[in-house]
């Protein structure tokens, strides 16, 4: 059966003539363009008109047919970055029958994933928009397997970080530039369209200025998954100092030994101009080793090499940067900022590092003395130059010592002002460190069990009785969450919400025992509704059990 099934997708007549009998088939999950990934079988693409197309016959079917909505305005976004109005993915409708007058097709075997990358020149833009939102679409779906095959439609060439996208799947990704080369027309048998935007955390101001998304649905454990999976193709082992044999003093030595700070420099632009001034300064403070990498010198397996072991990694703000999501849990990132620039207004780095459970610890230093800044007014405008703009706009911006909430990507202020080289004062980033590393928690003693939540406590009852005209007791008892009997919890507390009928406001209780009796503010002859759910470690909120209709 499996043999005759493998056979039959390489037939080129079995397949030409499930094109002709069944046209195309699509099936999405999504309710908007924005949250759609479409599953296809026999999707075509014709190089020629640069468009998809979708054959109509009597059994080919649409989920869901949005008839001309799908215009209104795209089917789906075809890269992780929500509704931008270039990357919109539709297809062109033909009936089958046109398929006699039209380039014989070629049929693509592999399932293939079609998406769009966002800006493979920039490595943030490399992992944040298309590594991790891919790699979790395809842990969606289980045909997208190591065999599955990418098809980069974006239009843009390699680029750069290739390499990085050659790692998820074991076949060669395909551009849409190398599609022609497979002749006019090509069918893929088996597709997906669209990726996974469960996984970014942040918007980048094409409607609003930048900051994190609104809903973050993604938390430390999948980025360090996703982490570790990609480490494992680059043939990197993680360097885990916690899992060492030896006694408990004799870790701590090795410890401290082992531990080094990495200083993560650009070459090109956004410098920092007293490096060397500044990793003496770390290793003064820290008395511990002090490494640089640069994107320029070193292949980026042998940074993350080095990155996934450290205990620190100081850079100044940039791409390069998103490297912090292979740091270990505990460590720390330090963030530069030029003159001028805000660091609460650009924060991809640090709601990365401050996700839920990533266990990193953010800090962020900014060069706040003109006399330190370098600026370049005379490059180009999209490094920061702002020699093309008029003699009063360029005065405005030279006197500026902050630059205001802009929109993306082309503010000339800001781009003027990101661009600028640093020199940094070292006093005032050891303040910064010195400060920053009082509130480090301990992150070594969160275990993975302290992220489990409580279940609904279970046998929630009430009882009631009335002492006198306008006194009586409501007993409020339940038993623990069913988890809760195979868990470790430090500290485990119920909550109580207690409403009279009718009220919109409630009387919230924090308890720790799993019954008490209620007296005040409790009327006799009333009805009240009570909620309980369990609480554990402060933080982690139970379900409420179903509601508790008390009659006194
Ligand atoms: N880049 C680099 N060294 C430099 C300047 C840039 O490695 O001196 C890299 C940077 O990490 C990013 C890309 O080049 O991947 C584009 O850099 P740009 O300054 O345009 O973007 P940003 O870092 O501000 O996101």
């Amino acid at each position: 059966q499996t043999q005759e099934v493998s056979q039959a997708r390489i037939d080129y007549h079995v397949a030409l003539q499930a094109l002709q009998e069944h046209g195309t088939r699509m099936v999405c999950t999504g309710k908007m363009h924005t949250d759609r990934i479409c599953r296809f079988d026999y999707l075509c693409y014709c190089s020629e008109a640069d468009e998809f197309v979708f054959l109509h016959s009597n059994s080919s079917v649409m989920v869901p047919n949005l008839g001309s909505r799908r215009f209104q305005p795209a089917l789906l976004d075809l890269s992780s970055v929500e509704d931008h109005n270039t990357q919109y993915f539709n297809f062109l409708e033909l009936p089958t029958a046109a398929l006699k007058f039209m380039p014989k097709p070629v049929f693509v075997p592999d399932v293939t994933l079609i998406l769009n990358r966002f800006n493979p020149d920039n490595l943030m833009h490399v992992f944040h928009d298309d590594l991790l939102p891919a790699y979790y679409t395809m842990k969606q779906y289980l045909d997208l397997d190591d065999e599955a095959r990418l098809v980069f439609m974006e239009g843009w060439s390699e680029g750069p970080h290739f390499d990085l996208y050659r790692l998820l799947s074991n076949k060669q990704p395909l551009l849409k530039e190398q599609l022609k080369n497979f002749g006019k027309l090509m069918c893929f048998t088996k597709s997906y369209v669209g990726l996974s935007k469960m996984t970014t955390w942040y918007q980048y101001g094409f409607v609003q200025p930048q900051g994190p998304k609104a809903n973050i649905l993604v938390s430390g454990n999948e980025i360090r998954q996703f982490a570790s999976a990609l480490m494992e193709k680059m043939n990197i082992s993680r360097q885990d100092r916690a899992h060492k044999d030896g006694s408990a003093e004799e870790e701590k030595e090795t410890e401290k030994e082992d531990e080094y700070i990495v200083v993560f420099s650009r070459s090109t632009t956004r410098l920092i101009l007293n490096e060397a001034e500044l990793i003496m300064a770390l290793v003064q403070e820290f008395q511990i080793k002090v490494v640089t990498v640069s994107l320029e010198e070193q292949s980026f397996p042998s940074i993350i090499q080095v990155i996934s072991g450290a205990s620190m990694l100081v850079s100044m703000h940039g791409a390069q940067l998103v490297t912090a999501l292979f740091l270990p849990r505990g460590a720390v990132v330090v963030e530069l900022f030029p003159f001028g620039v805000n660091p609460e207004q650009y924060t991809p780095y640090k709601t990365l590092a401050s996700l839920p459970g990533m266990d990193v610890h953010y800090l962020s230093w900014r060069n706040t003395e003109e006399e330190n800044t370098v600026t370049h007014p005379h490059r180009p405008w999209e490094q920061g130059g702002i020699a093309h703009l008029e003699k009063e706009e360029q005065e405005r911006i030279l006197a500026s010592k902050d630059v205001p909430r802009h929109l993306c990507c082309r503010n000339p202020e800001w781009l003027f002002r990101i661009y600028q080289d640093t020199k940094v004062d070292i006093p005032s980033f050891l303040e910064v460190l010195r400060e920053g590393m009082k509130s480090k928690p301990n992150f070594k003693k969160t275990k993975a069990a302290s992220v489990v939540h409580p279940g609904r406590v279970r046998e929630a009852q009430c009882q009631t009785s009335v002492q006198t005209t306008n006194e009586a007791k409501l007993t409020v008892s339940w038993l623990i969450p069913w988890n809760l009997k195979y868990l470790k919890v430090r500290e485990v507390k119920y909550e109580v919400w207690i409403q009279e009928q009718g009220e919109n406001t409630y009387m919230p209780y924090i308890l720790s025992q799993q019954n008490y009796t209620f007296s005040e503010n409790i009327k006799p002859f009333t009805t009240y509704l009570v909620w309980v759910r369990c609480i554990f470690n402060k933080s982690l909120l139970g379900p409420f059990a179903d509601v508790l209709m008390c009659r006194t």
